[in-house]
């Protein structure tokens, strides 16, 4: 469950699932490439199946506490803050209803 903004003006974003190295120059992109080419994710806290990436970052903090993503993530509050600031980018940064479309259009949501 990754994804990284790492700066600079191209390929700005970093896949960075299980070692996959994907770049990407916008959210967008990423979002797709998470979705589509890596295998579902399913939630720690109630086991319901998501796409990896950024859908299993919005499903964690959209559906459940922070206490309950820390407990069963074995996460801290560092791990919680990066999530929630790469929550926020990717929502600064990408049409979501256009990568949403996208994805239903392929079958991959
Ligand atoms: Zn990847
Ligand atoms: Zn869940």
């Amino acid at each position: 469950m990754s994804l990284t903004s790492v700066g600079g003006n191209m390929s700005r974003w970093k896949c960075g699932i299980e070692g996959c190295d994907g770049r990407f120059e916008d959210a967008e992109s990423a979002v797709i490439h998470q979705t589509v080419e890596h295998e579902r994710h399913e939630c720690k806290v109630c086991g319901t199946i998501v796409p990896e990436g950024y859908f299993a970052i919005r499903h964690a903090f959209d559906e459940h506490t922070r206490a309950e993503f820390v407990r069963a993530y074995d996460a801290d509050s560092s791990a919680v803050r990066i999530r929630e600031d790469v929550k926020d980018a990717v929502e600064a940064d990408a049409d979501l209803n256009s990568v949403v479309e996208t994805l239903r259009e392929q079958g991959a949501l």
